[in-house]
């Protein structure tokens, strides 16, 4: 995986171990005390303020062998460096400046990449003072923590993330991003968490910081995808009903406009209520390629016609989004999880998809064969040629005689003959019209 690497380099016992441990939450680093035993590199998949980035620890120098240490020191520090888009240089306050830490600071230095020197152990006022000795290594950025106390580290991981911010874009650039949007307890963050799997790791436990991540970057396959959950919002404190449900609606349209494809979550066991027809016009409004997921399928006692009685349902209250796919899930169970990142992929491609100009004249000509563009104030609409102009949504441009002319009606009619010739499933499909002379 292609995330930043954040890289954390320093002399033993400055708190390396304690600082990864308490960002990665979990114990992974585990801190050996027998001598000799070196412990390996360890990488850690970490989240801040939804930016991901690995962080290794660099540890692995054995304090008891003496006379190795600064070459061990040296050789890790090497290792760490080139791997490294982002260096975190951890000097400790209670011992000060050292010349270890200048030798250290050498190396850093010559590598050009971007260092950050954290002064760890400064758990109250009376150790800052100290920290600017730490300015002399020539590092530029000196910033104070405590790793023990879980002081000044949300101050550090932002500009940890300022610092990777760049290479992060680049690399997902190319994701897909999914957007999981749907009233409160249809299921969204069951869902998200379903597809993740034991891969999620957060930042949520560090003292002093609101942590309102909402995007997800993973990978499936050959393919990397951001997904974006909005559910976290109602689980933010107590807030009336109706300012809960208000924000949601505002949140998940913030998500749906980032979004490549939009997953809309319907409860299987609810079906569709007026809230669930307004997020789907959202998504609608919005031109996004989207998914009706109806989830809790578990929970449906089935016969042969459920299938249908909820295909019917969906085509009434949600019928100016027919385009979306849909597909029957469990997020509990992971029932046709799979199934759905196929149809994520089909909806994209579909998107995406450009028609050549002429075959795109060739069907709107056979369309207006088969079914005469309608008459009013005495004239017939009349169509000369047409364009795609735009993908995701396609955008079609139409050069008629009179835009005026055209009917909802026949305007339904021609962007259904558009998709029975091309595959548009999952996407809507933009119909534009503009007036051009005849003799053009
Ligand atoms: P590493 O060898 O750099 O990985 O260092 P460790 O994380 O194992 O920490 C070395 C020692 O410093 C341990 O006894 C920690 O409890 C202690 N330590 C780590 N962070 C802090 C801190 O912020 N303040 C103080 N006072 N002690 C710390
Ligand atoms: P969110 O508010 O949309 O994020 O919904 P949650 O993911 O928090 O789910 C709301 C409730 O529905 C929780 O109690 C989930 O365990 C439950 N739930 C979610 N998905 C399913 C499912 O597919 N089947 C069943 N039986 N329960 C589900």
């Amino acid at each position: 995986m292609a995330k930043p690497i954040v890289a954390v380099v320093g002399r033993p016992n400055v708190g390396k171990s304690t600082f990864f441990n308490k960002i990665c939450k979990r114990r992974i680093a585990i801190v050996e005390n027998t001598p000799g035993v070196t412990r390996d590199r360890i990488f850690q998949d970490t989240e801040w303020a939804g930016h991901y980035f690995t962080l290794v620890d660099t540890g692995g120098i054995d304090p008891d062998s003496q006379d190795a240490i600064l070459s061990q020191m040296r050789e890790q520090a090497n290792l760490a460096i080139a791997a490294a888009d982002l260096i975190l240089f951890f000097v400790d306050a209670k011992d000060g400046l050292v010349s270890a830490d200048y030798e250290v600071a050498d190396m850093l230095r010559r590598t050009k990449k971007p260092v950050i020197t954290v002064v760890n152990k400064v758990d109250s006022k009376s150790d800052e003072s100290v920290m600017y000795d730490f300015y002399s290594l020539g590092l530029g950025a000196v910033f104070p923590v405590s790793a023990e106390q879980g002081l000044g580290l949300g101050d550090l991981l932002d500009e940890v993330i300022a610092n990777i911010d760049k290479a992060e874009e680049d690399e997902n650039k190319d994701a897909i991003k999914v957007a999981i949007v749907g009233k409160p307890n249809v299921g969204k963050s069951s869902l998200v968490n379903k597809i993740l799997g034991e891969n999620r790791t957060m930042v949520s436990d560090i003292p002093g910081t609101t942590r309102d991540a909402i995007d997800t970057f993973f990978a499936r396959g050959n393919k990397k995808y951001i997904i974006t959950d909005t559910a976290g919002i109602r689980k933010k404190g107590r807030i009336e009903d109706y300012s809960i449900e208000r924000y949601s609606v505002v949140r998940a349209l913030g998500a749906i406009r980032r979004a490549d494809v939009v997953i809309v979550l319907i409860s299987a066991t609810e079906g569709i209520t007026e809230q669930d027809v307004k997020i789907a016009g959202y998504v609608d409004s919005e031109g996004k390629p989207a998914i009706i997921a109806v989830n809790k399928w578990d929970l449906v006692e089935k016969d042969t016609n459920t299938i249908q009685k909820y295909n019917n349902e969906i085509s009434t209250a949600l019928a100016f989004m027919e385009y979306a796919l849909r597909i029957y899930i469990s997020a509990k169970t992971g029932q046709r999880v799979d199934k759905l990142f196929e149809l994520i992929d089909t909806v994209l491609e579909n998107a995406n998809r450009r028609i050549a100009t002429g075959l795109l004249n060739d069907c709107i000509r056979e369309a207006i064969t088969a079914v005469e563009p309608p008459v009013a104030r005495g004239s017939r609409l009349r169509v000369y040629y047409a364009t795609q102009v735009a993908a995701a949504p396609p955008a079609f441009l139409l050069f008629v005689n009179d835009p005026s002319l055209m009917q909802r009606s026949y305007k339904g009619y021609l962007e259904n003959y558009i998709r029975k010739t091309f595959d548009f499933s999952g996407t809507p499909v933009r119909l534009l019209l503009r007036e051009r002379g005849k003799e053009a």
